[in-house]
């Protein structure tokens, strides 16, 4: 599973350049996309800005920072779930209108986008990229040039549009930024000293030494004006309820995040717990598939007295693997990334930790490899309720017919992974564990409720 993108974004009354600090808070969000980057800046009278292709080192290597001049900025880093990974994709995308700079980067999915791209390039408006971003960016630029007023473009653009949206905006000076009507996509705020920060995750503001002081609520417009924060709600149908996606506490966001409230790695913590209470299991040692499970198995090894061990190493420097087409290809590419720790895993009974199974194909060849190494007994623990239903929200997943759980029982998936036990998380310990409301959680590709409709086309 990936996550699509992770934004930033700066407003600084301070004559001083913004756009290191974005870097380094976008550094913090490399884990939210690696395909592109980018930032925008203004400094008072012209936009300047630079996109490139692959991780942040690369797409910045012998990046003069100087020429992102300016104390107002926002950047962008990139995981594609819709449109290829190129360059014209990667974002912040930019215009003008009416002598004004306007640069948008977008986190989220938009449901509708086909309709509306049809509708706009009907209307003559030209796409230069194939991305929803763009059509975004377009409605966007179209109710602005109408309305002039960006509070009546936003709740023009919320009765339009389906899906999850977390965005922010620079138009010339002004920095603005908008989660959707549901909050599916993260978005927080912090303040350094007169500055304020926006930005995804709060990894981000910790590495610049920003504080904390909340998240952007589901449906509100955050304007930051002089030394100010002003918000704005958009009025929302009643029909639309909070929908906070439940995968960022159990694998996306990264486990230092405070997110919605709620500490990500105390979550990981608790799953791990109700995990134990779930499946009480006679076993040597706890094992964590890395890196996101690693909390949970702390939890499970903590509530059940059994000691944690990494049996299992993580190569962090392997990028995309090809899509291989046999099993055995398949396992080549796992072993790439995940060695066994051969001493700690032989003549062991291991429970293995993992976050989520969906297609079943690297819980398959992980099983395989901790057998070849040695181990005696695997009993596998998942730290979310099966997957059956695809995310349509900017989560890469898959489609229905490719998700072991929508096509097997657990007991069959037991078997095609070849373990002694294969025990999943409920949804309820799921929610118990995150600690936000039922109500307030999208949950939809483990009980297919999706909070948005779901247009056909
Ligand atoms: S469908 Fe699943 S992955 Fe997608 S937003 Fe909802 S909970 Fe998150």
């Amino acid at each position: 599973m990936k996550d699509k993108c992770g934004i930033v974004g700066i407003h600084s009354n301070l004559d001083k350049n913004v756009s290191s600090f974005v870097y380094y808070g976008l550094y913090a969000l490399q884990h939210r996309g690696q395909e592109s980057a980018g930032i925008a800046t203004f400094d008072g009278s012209k936009m300047h800005y630079h996109r490139g292709m692959g991780l942040l080192t690369d797409a910045f290597k012998d990046f003069d920072f100087n020429f992102l001049h300016g104390n107002k900025a926002i950047g962008h880093v990139r995981y594609s779930t819709t449109g290829d990974s190129k360059l014209e994709n990667s974002q912040p995308f930019l215009t003008s209108l009416n002598d004004q700079h306007i640069a948008i980067a977008h986190n989220g999915d938009i449901i509708n986008s086909s309709f509306l791209r049809d509708e706009l390039i009907e209307e003559g408006y030209e796409f230069t990229s194939n991305t929803d971003s763009e059509v975004l960016f377009y409605l966007i630029k179209k109710e602005y040039e109408k309305t002039n007023n960006f509070i009546l473009t936003i709740e023009r653009l919320v009765e339009k549009i389906i899906g999850s949206y977390s965005i922010v905006i620079l138009i010339d000076d002004k920095l603005y930024a908008v989660r959707d009507p549901a909050g599916m996509k993260p978005l927080s705020i912090a303040k350094d000293g007169e500055d304020y920060m926006i930005a995804s995750e709060t990894v981000a503001f910790d590495v610049v030494g920003a504080k904390y002081i909340r998240d952007v609520e589901a449906g509100e417009i955050i304007h930051f004006k002089d030394n100010e924060i002003k918000s704005h709600k958009v009025k929302i149908a009643n029909s639309i309820k909070k929908a906070h996606c439940v995968f960022e506490y159990v694998y996306f966001a990264r486990p230092d995040s405070v997110m919605n409230g709620q500490d990500v790695y105390k979550s990981r913590l608790n799953i791990g717990e109700y995990l134990y209470k779930g499946y009480k299991i006679d076993a040597d040692i706890v094992v964590p598939v890395p890196d996101s499970s690693i909390p949970v198995a702390i939890g499970y090894s903590r509530a059940s007295k059994i000691p944690y061990a990494e049996g299992l190493i993580k190569n962090r420097y392997v990028g995309r693997t090809f899509i291989m087409p046999t099993q055995g290809e398949r396992l080549l590419a796992i072993k790439l990334k995940i060695n066994p720790i051969k001493s700690e895993i032989e003549g062991k009974k291991i429970i293995l930790i993992d976050d989520s199974i969906v297609r079943g194909t690297t819980s398959q060849s992980i099983v395989k490899i901790l057998r070849e190494a040695g181990a005696k007994e695997i009993h596998m623990l998942i730290g979310c309720p099966p997957i059956i239903a695809p995310c349509y929200y900017g989560i890469s997943m898959a489609s229905k017919k490719e998700l072991i759980a929508a096509n097997n029982t657990i007991n069959q998936i037991k078997e095609k992974l070849g373990v002694e036990t294969l025990g999943y998380l409920s949804i309820d310990s799921l929610v118990d564990s995150v600690g936000i409301h039922f109500n307030d959680l999208c949950l939809a590709c483990i009980n297919e409720d999706y909070p948005t409709n779901i247009p056909q086309k």
